[in-house]
């Protein structure tokens, strides 16, 4: 079971509110669902709604990766400070930027007060391009909500324990059914590389 602490994902919105997650595929609402209404304060519901708006948004760049980015599939990615989106990214062809890497390649220096929305997984390993997990790392991100786990067996897992190790703190399963829906025809026997 996964504590994830929201103080320290997205500071602008937050104060204390923490959420355990038994299954890293659920989403969020789901788990607010867990919480009786009345228990959850207005800035619980804001933050709810924020965080859904910020995926969105790297739901939507995800649909600008089609088709150039086959055989991979087609992941977007939104970068926050504050409450504002400083940097958008999506898969680009084989062998150019995935998502993460097309935004930060927009923004410089230490992005400790930067959250990362992307809608699979930051993959773990280095393909054809290097590992978006290790460059959000080494790039210093604040905190990083993902809202689908890659299935790709190099993955699986892996770029998220990746953001953990760094001490990173990492939300898995914002939007996840929207996410499915975007990416599950891509992900069956495809690389992501
Ligand atoms: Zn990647």
């Amino acid at each position: 079971m996964a504590q994830v602490t929201h103080q320290q994902s997205v500071r602008p919105f937050l104060t204390e509110v923490k959420f355990d997650i038994d299954s890293s595929d659920r989403n969020l609402s789901q788990v607010l669902a867990h919480y009786p209404t009345k228990h959850l304060t207005q800035l619980q519901l804001m933050l709810h709604e924020s965080l859904k708006h910020f995926m969105e948004q790297a739901l939507i760049e995800g649909r600008k990766a089609l088709p150039e980015c086959l055989p991979n599939p087609p992941v977007g990615c939104v970068l926050v400070r504050a409450d504002s989106i400083i940097s958008r990214g999506y898969t680009n062809a084989p062998g150019k930027h995935h998502a993460e890497a097309m935004a930060l390649s927009q923004v410089e220096g230490e992005l400790s007060d930067v959250t990362a929305f992307v809608t699979l997984e930051p993959c773990s390993f280095h393909g054809r391009t290097p590992s978006c997990a290790l460059t959000l790392v080494e790039r210093k991100i604040g905190a990083v909500y993902v809202a689908l786990l890659d299935s790709d067996p190099r993955n699986l897992g892996k770029g998220i324990d990746i953001l953990k190790a760094a001490g990173i703190p990492v939300m898995v399963g914002l939007m996840s059914e929207e996410a499915k829906q975007d990416l599950s025809p891509y992900l069956l026997h495809l690389s992501h590389n």
